[in-house]
């Protein structure tokens, strides 16, 4: 992760509501609320986790910072230019950048195309290479080797490929236009546990090589621990906690880090914690989410206050940014 800490992208009160149908019996429509005033800075270089349950925001949010979707609220500033001020055509010039990775790697590749179209599309798109069939060629090539994938196989169909492969060619896609930034939606969680480590080294190897930027989603939270520098931890819609990955595993500040990072499984039941806060109470709901703070209903430390304040996100001491009232530390402004 680079020192200077040069700031890539910058969301502030990001928020998202959407309009859903309340049941299939009932077309009152309801109001979800995804994703709840973010703010959040991701640094040139790094690679910065987003973890949390299903159903938390966190796949919400990495849409809203590649504004595939348009926030409610809130702004997206990426190298200095606010995405939400570009017209369609500046935007699309802009999403060179910023690229994404999904988790079914079959699903967001064309069945009815090569991979050798799959991966020269972006560069259609964009008239790279002057529309040189030479030089596309030449390049996509180079984009399926660094990715593990051999370029003779190039006139397959994506069938013809295991799912880690599969993946190897939507990375390779990925990359074809240099982007800065790429959000990497849960990108081994539809994959064996044996080809994962594959795909993560390669993901690592690859952001090495070009200094690229990492949003990488995941529920998994032992995924990521190798492979952050910063660790953000969303639950219901709002970061509860964000800090350097050591810190977090080592010591979370938050019982809902902490509870996450007791349910990883452990090999050796040696080394399984007997003293693991269990939770309890009702899942509260992005729709009619509760008063105070959002985990109180959960929570085994909540005190009546939780039940009725919001707790603000603060920076601790060591910098971490904690958004619990047992947690002391500044006021963000
Ligand atoms: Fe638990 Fe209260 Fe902290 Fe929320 S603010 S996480 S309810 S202790």
């Amino acid at each position: 992760m680079s020192n200077e800490k040069e700031i890539l992208v910058s969301a502030r009160g990001l928020t998202k509501e959407f309009a859903a149908q309340a049941s299939m019996w009932n077309s009152k429509k309801q109001v979800v609320h995804a994703v709840t005033d973010v703010n959040l800075d991701i640094y040139k270089g790094e690679t910065l986790a987003l973890v949390g349950e299903s159903g938390c925001g966190k796949s919400t949010l990495g849409r809203l910072i590649l504004h595939l979707i348009q926030p409610t609220r809130g702004s997206v500033v990426f190298n200095g230019t606010d995405l939400s001020k570009l017209s369609d055509e500046e935007l699309r010039q802009q999403r060179k950048s910023m690229q994404m990775i999904f988790q079914d790697p079959f699903a967001s590749l064309n069945p009815r195309w090569t991979i050798r179209r799959i991966v020269e599309e972006p560069l259609r798109t964009h008239n790279m290479f002057n529309g040189s069939d030479e030089e596309r060629e030449k390049r996509v090539r180079e984009l399926l080797s660094r990715c593990g994938i051999r370029p003779e196989f190039m006139d397959r169909y994506p069938h013809q490929f295991s799912g880690g492969q599969r993946q190897r060619v939507a990375i390779a896609r990925a990359l074809a236009l240099n982007p800065q930034l790429i959000v990497c939606d849960e990108p081994v969680s539809a994959l064996d546990v044996s080809i994962q480590a594959q795909v993560l080294n390669l993901l690592g190897k690859l952001q090495k090589e070009t200094h690229l930027t990492h949003l990488f989603i995941s529920h998994d939270l032992s995924v990521v621990r190798y492979l952050s520098d910063r660790v953000c931890v969303m639950f219901l819609g709002k970061i509860c906690e964000l800090g350097v990955t050591r810190d977090v595993y080592e010591n979370p500040l938050h019982p809902y880090t902490k509870f996450l990072l007791d349910a990883i499984p452990l090999p050796d039941p040696e080394l399984r914690k007997e003293d693991k806060d269990m939770l309890t109470g009702e899942i509260p709901s992005p729709v009619n989410p509760p008063s105070g703070c959002l985990f109180h209903t959960r929570c085994p430390k909540c005190t009546e206050k939780c039940t009725k304040e919001i707790p603000e996100l603060k920076r601790t001491a060591d910098g971490r940014m904690v958004a619990c009232h047992l947690v002391e530390g500044e006021k963000i402004e």
